[in-house]
Order: C-alpha cells, then sequence, then structure tokens
C-alpha cells in the first residue's frame, strides 16, 4: 500500500514562502518519489499554491472543514470552498481542534462525512491525552474516537480515507511513541476499524503515525508494518527536513 506523509503547517507559512517550500521540494525530488505527498497550509495560502503544487506532484488539504455547505457560518470552510480553493484533502479532530477549540467526537464526525461526501479525500486524526494515557485509558479514549467517526459513515473507501494515530503527548513536544507502542496502536486500530468496516476495508487502510517525527527517527517509524505513512507538523516547514521524511519511506515490493 503506498504511503501517505502530510505536512501540517499548523498557523505558519505564508504564500511566497509556501512558493518556495514548493520550488525546494520540487528541486529535491518529490515528484519522482512513489510515496503521496500532502502539503495542509493555512486556508489563505491553498489557492495561491495549486499550480506549484500539481508541478511539485504534491496535493493540498485544508487543516479543517465544516460540515455544512453554505449559510451564516462566519469564520467557517465549507466542503465547496476547500475544493474551489484547489484541495483534495482535508484533517478533521485534529488534537489541536479537539483539544483547544473544543471540537467533540460529533463534530468531527460530521465534518468526516461532509468531507468525504463532497468528494474531498480525508484524514481522521485520533490519539490521547497524557492525562488519558498516564490512567490507562489510551485503548478506551482512542478506540471510542475511531468506532464514532466510522460507523455508518457513508461516501467512505481505502482511496478517500486515512487515519492519523496521534498521541497528543507526542504533538510538538519532541516526545514520540516508542516504534512498537505505535505499531501496537496501529494494529489495534486496524482492529477497530475492522469490528466496524470488515477485515478487507481495514486490511486497506492507510494508517499514519503523527507526532514528533523528524528526519532522524522516521525511518525506524515508517518500517513498522502497521505503519503506512505520518503526519508531520514541525518538522514539515522546511522542505529539506520534510524531504528527508518522505526519502525515509521504506522502498515498497
Ligand atoms: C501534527 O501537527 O499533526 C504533528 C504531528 O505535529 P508535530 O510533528 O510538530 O508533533
Amino acid at each position: 500500500m503506498k504511503q501517505i506523509i502530510g505536512g501540517n503547517w499548523k498557523m505558519n507559512g505564508s504564500g511566497l514562502a509556501a512558493l518556495e517550500f514548493l520550488r525546494e521540494m520540487k528541486r529535491l525530488g518529490s515528484g519522482s518519489v512513489s510515496t503521496e505527498i500532502v502539503l495542509f497550509p493555512p486556508f489563505t495560502i491553498l489557492p495561491l499554491i495549486a499550480d506549484a503544487a500539481a508541478d511539485a506532484g504534491i496535493e493540498t488539504g485544508g487543516q479543517d472543514i465544516f460540515w455544512l455547505e453554505k449559510g451564516a457560518f462566519t469564520g467557517e470552510i465549507s466542503p465547496s470552498l476547500l475544493l474551489d480553493a484547489g484541495a483534495s484533502w482535508f484533517l478533521a479532530g485534529h488534537s489541536e481542534r479537539r483539544h483547544v477549540i473544543g471540537e467533540t467526537d460529533d463534530i468531527v464526525r460530521r465534518k468526516l462525512q461532509a468531507g468525504l461526501s463532497s468528494g474531498l479525500r480525508g484524514i481522521l486524526c485520533v490519539g490521547e491525552l497524557i492525562e488519558e494515557r498516564d490512567a490507562g485509558r489510551t485503548e478506551e479514549v482512542v478506540k471510542r474516537q475511531v468506532e464514532y467517526a466510522l460507523r455508518d459513515l457513508e461516501c467512505v473507501s481505502n482511496e478517500n480515507f486515512v487515519i492519523a494515530y496521534e498521541p497528543v503527548w507526542a504533538i510538538g513536544t519532541g516526545l514520540t511513541a516508542t516504534p512498537d507502542e505505535a505499531q501496537r496502536m496501529h494494529s489495534l486500530i486496524r482492529e477497530w476499524v475492522a469490528g466496524i468496516s470488515g477485515s478487507d476495508f481495514a486490511d486497506n487502510t492507510r494508517i499514519q503515525y503523527g507526532g514528533s517525527v523528524k528526519p532522524d527517527n522516521a525511518a525506524e517509524i515508517l518500517s513498522m508494518p502497521s505503519i503506512n505513512g505520518a503526519l508531520v507538523g514541525g518538522a514539515s516547514l522546511d522542505a529539506e527536513n520534510f524531504m528527508d521524511i518522505v526519502r525515509a519511506v521504506p522502498l515498497q515490493d
């Protein structure tokens, strides 16, 4: 299965920096790898980089999405606005949306459903807080997030749906789950997906790991059998670091 590396710029960057980043990615060979690469810049940058991203062999996506098409929802971005801006992907349930903005499982699910129904491809982010991990509740929390999002979800396929397991305590902290810990959680997530959507679907679901993935730990993480890519925050802001992570993807047979 083709690995997928996402770069989540969060609230960083600028139009000019994004164009320079894409020129550099192209120079470093982003278009010649078989790994799927998706960049998630701030919304305002998306339309500016549509052509340059395509030229570098990179897809783009929104860091968030709203679940309705239009109306009095100040500040929100609908699926069709994302498509109009040139995006083909979106994130739903990033931990900063869940825990800084207060999005519930229900909101995340609505966003996921709306995005997939519109023809966009979505990455569902799940992961436990440090308090939940310390209380031995990691599995319960992540299982709930996965099952809540996936049950009775429509328009979902292995082409348009990816899960990112991102332990919240590892995001932006420099801490990472060990490759074995991540592998164990990914296998469990695959079992939970199988319980809802069947084992054929689960076996072909790409599950990324996220949380302080850097050039020096990427190869070990990406070589684990149940890990099918990475969602990268901080290290995606620099083209050389990001390309080093892309290059750490093991060769597929
Ligand atoms: C993220 O934003 O999804 C992320 C994993 O960030 P970082 O790589 O900086 O931990």
